[in-house]
């Protein structure tokens, strides 16, 4: 499957964020993926100038030369892959960019009419653009640590690339005054089971397991995140420790 992917995205210049073709998509979807092509290449361009502005031209130079690509290649619970064989790529999940642009506004509005202190939340992003920004930073901050491992790399192996390319990511935010609250993982997941809790077959052993995979993956964000508006976040959707189900109910109820 790598082998497949890297021929593929030879044919891909620099800076080309660019959605897989061969899935049938409506033209709403199909406009949704272009408009985040866009905005991730954007925002891939100003980690660039970033890097090069604070003399990091080593970094800004891996970062230039990743090529993000939007693929149908990834299954939920995947959100997205850093890979590095003979090219640097990120492959982000397009269910997931479909599942967050339909249910981070969703959440967004929850947030607001029901937990917000406005006095206390100050965000320049929209929820979606938390969430994208979020995985952009992570995968980037592999490729920027060379935190890479392979699928059958040691436990500890994994831990420890995960939180090279994490503290890459969170220290990367804060120079730009990104996701403080630290609610764009929260975002992206509780979007991903929302949009995996509207799916039409919820009967087979492979929807039980990506629905506990998420489950899992949304706990343990919440559990995390240290921020005081993430937990105001993270316990009205979840009922008796179980988020997944809740969601839509907690969304719906609105
Ligand atoms: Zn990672």
């Amino acid at each position: 499957m790598i082998r497949k992917l890297l021929s593929a995205i030879l044919l891909f210049a620099t800076y080309s964020a660019v959605y897989a073709d061969s899935r049938q998509y409506t033209d709403d979807e199909r406009s949704v993926l272009a408009e985040t092509a866009l905005f991730l290449e954007n925002w891939q361009r100003r980690l660039v100038s970033y890097a090069e502005n604070s003399e990091q031209l080593n970094t800004a130079e891996i970062i230039q030369t990743t090529s993000i690509r939007i693929s149908n290649e990834l299954t939920l619970p995947s959100i997205a892959y850093a890979f590095h064989e003979s090219n640097r790529e990120i492959l982000i999940s397009d269910e997931y960019i479909l599942a967050v642009n339909a249910y981070a506004p969703l959440i967004e509005a929850y947030f607001s009419e029901h937990l917000q202190d406005t006095t206390e939340y100050e965000e320049t992003f929209p929820f979606y653009k938390l969430a994208l920004l979020d995985v952009l930073f992570h995968e980037m901050g592999h490729h920027a640590t060379d935190a890479m491992y392979s699928s059958n790399a040691s436990r500890y192996r994994v831990a420890k690339a995960e939180k090279e390319a994490e503290n890459w990511s969170y220290n990367q935010k804060l120079d730009f005054g990104i996701d403080k609250y630290e609610l764009g993982r929260i975002i992206s997941l509780f979007s991903v089971l929302a949009y995996h809790s509207s799916m039409p077959n919820t009967d087979s052993d492979n929807y039980r397991w990506q629905r506990a995979v998420l489950e899992s993956s949304a706990h343990q964000a919440c559990f995390m995140s240290s921020s005081h508006l993430s937990t105001k976040l993270c316990n009205p959707l979840s009922n008796d420790g179980v988020i997944g189900d809740n969601i839509l109910t907690v969304l719906a109820a609105d």
